[in-house]
């Protein structure tokens, strides 16, 4: 199964001095930062997912790039642009989630292709309209009417999007976009794709689902599924059921919940092949909007805060070292929780856990071999985004046809 990971403009900056937080003055954005790909050894996806959401912006949804980088990237292609070893696929996509309370999608078939082939995209999603509703036993006709309409316009503008690249000869491989809020209506959607003679199909809008809705809705699918009609998850990542998608003719998906949960969840932080640890929050004082306002009120000692935040550090990495005990370490990284967040609940007994399992010393990531503790550090994007990168190297392990063998080798 192959596995892309989206873009998002998520790098990392290869030489930043993790002793000093600081970055050289001559670092250029972007030409200097590196993506997972040029960092992690094996190479952990199949291919990127672009999205003219976050390059373009599309209707009132402001893109992530700006017009330089915009343009340099259609100047130079995708594939040098991303800097993509060989071998690796560019998929790209219309990001239907920033127009989902629009009518109708904002974009035209035209300038979704355009947008493909500009960026040099090996294949490309049709322009689908989202429905964020899911109703097992709902009717396929007499269902809600907006449900109805949003797959009608979907499955039209992949009729549109299909005549179009023929008509241009593109070097864009069409991909039909599935919608529905059944599995019945799901199925009904690939059928209607197949029969436009689309042999590549994407499953969105299911994002929200529960897993059991999810291998419910492939099940009805299989049922209509050609043998030679491959079938993309977009935004989907289950690792528990990865067999169960593979036998149901899933033969890729895209994921960035891995990389984002290294700093988005409150927990499940740093991924392993059998679970996930709490990263061990340790914030720069004078970048915690927070405990700047505790200072401004007289409530913390600027300076005190300062030496509790560095002995932190420093013990971390005396531990790491084989020079501290665990228990002296927590001991700072209490006193450090109860300065900024009195009031809230503790992880401490989370943090035991990861120092007392020490993860990152096994990992055979290229980043935690290279960088050890620092992974398990909450603090700042350049550690919070290598244990993101991480997080996608121990996923990539878990995708069939992509787990390593003892030796860390790619089966
Ligand atoms: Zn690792």
């Amino acid at each position: 199964m192959k596995f892309f990971f989206p873009d998002a403009q998520d790098m990392i900056y290869p030489e930043y001095d993790f002793l000093h937080d600081e970055y050289p003055a001559h670092r250029v954005r972007q030409r200097d930062d590196r993506y997972a790909h040029e960092v992690l050894k094996p190479v952990p996806y199949d291919g990127m997912l672009i999205s003219k959401a976050i390059i373009d912006g599309v209707g009132n949804a402001v893109g992530k790039y700006s017009q330089a980088q915009r343009d340099r990237l259609y100047r130079r292609g995708g594939k040098s642009f991303f800097r993509l070893p060989d071998g690796l696929e560019l998929l790209g996509d219309c990001g239907a989630f920033s127009y989902v309370k629009e009518d109708v999608p904002p974009v035209t078939v035209t300038e979704v292709l355009d947008f493909y082939e500009a960026c040099g995209c090996d294949a490309g999603i049709s322009i689908d309209h989202l429905i964020l509703d899911f109703e097992s036993g709902a009717p396929l006709f007499d269902a809600d009417p907006d449900w109805s309409r949003r797959r009608s316009i979907s499955l039209d503008l992949a009729a549109s999007f299909k005549e179009e690249a023929e008509r241009r000869n593109s070097s864009v491989e069409p991909v039909g976009a599935a919608q529905g809020w059944s599995p019945e209506s799901y199925a009904d959607s690939v059928t209607a794709l197949q029969d436009m003679g689309y042999r590549r199909i994407a499953l969105g809008g299911m994002v929200p689902l529960k897993t059991n809705q999810i291998l419910e809705t492939l099940d009805a699918v299989a049922l209509v599924l050609k043998p030679d009609t491959n079938l993309h998850l977009l935004g989907v990542a289950r690792p528990e059921v990865m067999d169960d998608f593979a036998e149901r003719g899933v033969s890729s998906f895209d994921s960035t919940s891995p990389f984002r949960q290294a700093f988005m969840d409150d927990r499940k932080n740093y991924h392993t092949a059998t679970g996930a640890y709490v990263a061990i929050r340790v914030p720069q004082v004078d970048g915690n909007a927070r405990l700047k306002r505790r200072i401004l009120a007289g409530e913390v000692d600027q300076a005190e805060a300062i030496r509790v935040e560095r002995e932190c550090l420093r013990r971390l990495r005396a531990f790491d070292q084989g020079q501290m005990t665990s228990n002296d370490v927590l001991a700072s990284l209490l006193e450090y929780e109860t300065l900024l967040e009195p009031d809230k609940k503790s992880y401490v007994q989370g943090y035991e856990k990861m120092l007392g399992d020490a993860p990152w010393k096994r990992c055979t990531c290229t980043l935690c071999q290279t960088h050890g503790i620092e992974i398990a550090i909450f603090r700042g994007t350049e550690r919070n985004k290598r244990r993101g990168f991480h997080n996608i190297a121990v996923l990539s392990g878990k995708i069939p046809g992509r787990r390593p063998t003892k030796k860390g080798v790619v089966e």
